[in-house]
C-alpha cells in the first residue's frame, strides 16, 4: 500500500498516543491544533497551527489528505462535511459526529433507536426548570460544549435548580448507579466491528473523582451480554466507521443505560496499549488504513490510574515519586509532555498489569498515594 496522508484534529494526549502507534504503519501524519507545544505537536510529520473550530482552518488542513480523525468532538463539522463530499474519509462521519456532539441530538438518537438510556426532557433556558420539578432528582446537562464533568449538574431538590444551565440542555432522570462501565468498539469501512472487554470506572464516592479503571469489569455474564448488545446496536445505528467509546451505567437491578458515547479514542481505553493485543490506537489506524481489525483480547487484566495535576499547584510540572513507581513490576508510565500543570489537568497515566485483581487495586492505590503531579514553588 502506498503511504497515506492522515490528519488528526486536536493535539492533546489522545493525538500523541495515536501518533505513537502510527509509527508502525505506512502513514504520513498531520496534526492541527492552536498550541504549537501541545503533546502531539512534535510527534507528527506535519504540524499546522490552527483553530479546529474554524471552517477555513479545518477545510484548508483537510483538503489533500486521504483521511481525518478527531481527538475531541468540538471541531468544525461543516468543514468536515464539505471535505467528505470531496472524497476525504472522515472517522467518525460528520453525520455521526453531529449527533454525538449535541447531547439533545444524542439522547434523541438513543430514544429513536430504542437504545436504553435514562428518560429525559429538553430545556432551553434556566427558567424552564421551574415547570419540571416533578422530574427531580435529575441531572442537568448542557447540550453543547461540556466535558469532564463541566456542564453537568445534579439537581436533587427544588432548591438546586438555580445551579442549572441557562442554555439548551437536557434534564435526565437520575439513575441509581451501581457501576459506571465503558466499552470501546471499533467499526471498519465494511461495517465489521471489534469490541474490547468492558472497563469498570471506579469513582471516589466522597470526591466524585475517578479513582482508577479496571479491565475486565467485574459483572455477571448476563449484564456483559446486555452491554455488548447495546454497544453493538448503537454503533450499527450510527452507521460510521471509526472507534467509539460507550459509557454506560448499571443500576442496582442490573439494568443497563447508555450515558454517552465518544466517537474517538478514549481515556477508558488507555490500558489497551500494554494490556491488549491490539490497542485502541493501533485499532484506529487499522480502520483508517483499511487493514484487518486487530485482536481486542486482553493479554492480562489491567488497571489505569490517571495522573492529574494536584490541587494547589500551577506551573512547571514536577513528577514526585516517579522513580519509586517505576521500580514496580508490570507498571507502565505515560507522561503526556505538558510543560505546565494545573489542578485536575490530565498530565499522564499509569497502567498496571496483573493476573490478580487484588494486586491491580493494591498497586493502583499505591500509585495514587506515591506519585504526585506538583509544580515548583513560585520564588
Ligand atoms: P461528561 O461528559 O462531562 O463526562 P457525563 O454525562 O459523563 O459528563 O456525567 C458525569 C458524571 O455525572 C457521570 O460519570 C455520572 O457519575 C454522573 N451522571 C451523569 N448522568 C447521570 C444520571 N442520569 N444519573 C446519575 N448520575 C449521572
Amino acid at each position: 500500500m502506498s503511504i497515506r496522508k492522515i490528519g488528526i484534529l486536536g493535539g492533546g494526549q489522545l493525538g500523541r498516543m495515536l501518533l505513537q502507534a502510527a509509527a508502525n504503519y505506512p502513514v504520513e501524519t498531520f496534526v492541527m491544533e492552536n498550541d504549537a507545544h501541545s503533546p502531539a505537536a512534535h510527534l507528527c510529520h506535519h504540524f499546522t497551527k490552527g483553530d479546529i473550530t474554524n471552517f477555513e482552518d479545518v477545510y484548508n488542513f483537510g483538503k489533500g489528505l486521504h483521511a481525518i480523525t478527531i481527538e475531541i468532538e468540538n471541531v468544525n463539522d461543516e468543514a468536515l462535511e464539505k471535505l467528505e463530499l470531496e472524497g476525504v474519509k472522515i472517522y467518525p462521519t460528520p453525520a455521526a459526529l453531529k449527533i454525538i456532539k449535541n447531547k439533545i441530538l444524542q439522547k434523541q438518537f438513543y430514544k429513536k433507536n430504542e437504545i436504553p438510556s435514562s428518560d429525559f426532557l429538553i430545556t432551553q433556558r434556566l427558567s424552564d426548570l421551574n415547570q419540571q420539578l416533578h422530574f427531580l432528582p435529575a441531572v442537568h446537562k448542557l447540550a453543547m460544549g461540556g466535558y469532564d464533568g463541566r456542564g453537568v449538574q445534579v439537581l436533587k431538590v427544588k432548591e438546586d435548580i438555580t445551579k442549572g444551565f441557562d442554555a439548551p440542555s437536557i434534564l435526565e432522570k437520575m439513575v441509581e448507579i451501581k457501576k459506571e462501565i465503558a466499552v470501546i468498539i471499533a467499526v471498519n469501512s465494511k461495517g465489521e466491528h471489534a469490541m474490547y472487554p468492558a472497563v469498570d470506572m471506579v469513582f471516589d464516592q466522597r470526591l466524585n473523582l475517578l479513582e482508577y479503571q479496571l479491565s475486565p469489569a467485574a459483572l455477571p455474564e448476563n449484564v456483559l451480554w446486555k452491554i455488548e448488545a447495546i454497544a453493538t446496536k448503537l454503533v450499527k445505528k450510527l452507521n460510521s466507521a471509526g472507534i467509539f467509546a460507550v459509557e454506560l451505567f448499571v443500576d442496582k437491578d442490573d439494568n443497563v443505560f447508555v450515558n454517552e458515547t465518544a466517537p474517538r479514542v478514549h481515556n477508558s481505553g488507555h490500558h489497551t496499549i500494554e494490556g491488549n493485543y491490539s490497542s485502541q490506537f493501533d485499532m484506529l489506524w487499522r480502520v483508517m488504513l483499511d487493514y484487518p481489525l486487530g485482536c481486542t483480547e486482553a493479554i492480562l487484566p489491567a488497571a489505569i490510574v490517571n495522573l492529574l495535576g494536584a490541587e494547589g499547584f500551577t506551573g512547571d510540572v514536577i513528577y514526585e515519586g516517579l522513580e519509586e513507581i517505576m521500580k514496580l513490576e508490570n507498571v507502565f508510565i505515560h507522561i503526556y509532555g505538558k510543560k505546565e500543570t494545573k489542578p485536575g489537568r490530565k498530565m499522564g497515566h499509569v497502567t498496571i498489569l496483573s493476573k490478580e485483581k487484588q494486586e491491580l487495586i493494591h498497586q493502583a492505590n499505591r500509585i495514587k498515594n506515591t506519585l504526585k503531579v506538583i509544580a515548583a514553588p513560585n520564588l
